[in-house]
């Protein structure tokens, strides 16, 4: 198939290309200029996956708004809980900001569902999340997404801030593994 890339061992073809992301992140931009219009909303970016989705959505944003980042490590604990889930970096207070959560993908849904109390304890004013991409059949953890660029089957997808074992964010679409 034509455009097929080899990234460490798999092969993966193209699925999104550039023009199709570009569009749906400034439809998403007009949207929250719209729903944000005459406030401050505060962006919280969750690294690593994010760094593209949230750096171009940021360029269309014409309301007044902030930025932040977080990055959430998991953890393989001894315990029987499993995975544990560590907030880095949310240093800027939002008690009583109007915060939007910036995902790169909503898989299973674990990670944002343990993030998102940390953020409600501290009370923001409101609190909604966006992302470019969302696997239905793959999310198991309950969650409210207010904001979906793509909803993708339950299929590995590489580029666009996505790794696969660290390589290929770098690409400015988005591919899907190959299935042989
Ligand atoms: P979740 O906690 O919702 O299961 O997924 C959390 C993380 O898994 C995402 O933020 C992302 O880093 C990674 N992930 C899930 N699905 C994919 C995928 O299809 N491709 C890549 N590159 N990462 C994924
Ligand atoms: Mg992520």
């Amino acid at each position: 198939m034509p455009g097929t890339i080899k990234v460490h061992d798999k092969e993966f073809v193209p699925y999104i290309s550039q023009e199709e992301i570009t569009y749906k992140v400034k439809e998403l931009a007009a949207q929250l200029n719209a729903d944000y219009a005459g406030k401050r909303p505060l962006f919280i970016s969750v690294l690593n996956g994010s760094f593209m989705f949230s750096a171009d959505l940021f360029k269309y944003l014409t309301i007044d708004a902030e930025i932040c980042f977080i990055k959430l490590a998991s953890y393989k604990g001894t315990k029987s809980t499993g995975h544990v889930i560590t907030a880095i970096g949310l240093d800027t207070d939002i008690t009583g900001r109007d915060i939007i959560i910036l995902e790169d993908i909503i898989d299973t849904g674990k990670t944002i569902n343990q993030f998102l109390p940390q953020v409600r304890n501290q009370q923001p004013s409101s609190l909604k999340v966006a992302v470019l991409l969302h696997k239905p059949e793959a999310t198991v953890f309950p969650i409210d997404i207010d904001y979906v660029c793509f909803t993708i089957p339950n299929k590995f997808v590489l580029g666009y801030g996505l790794d696969y074992d660290g390589l290929g964010r770098n690409l400015g679409q988005l591919y899907q593994l190959k299935l042989d």
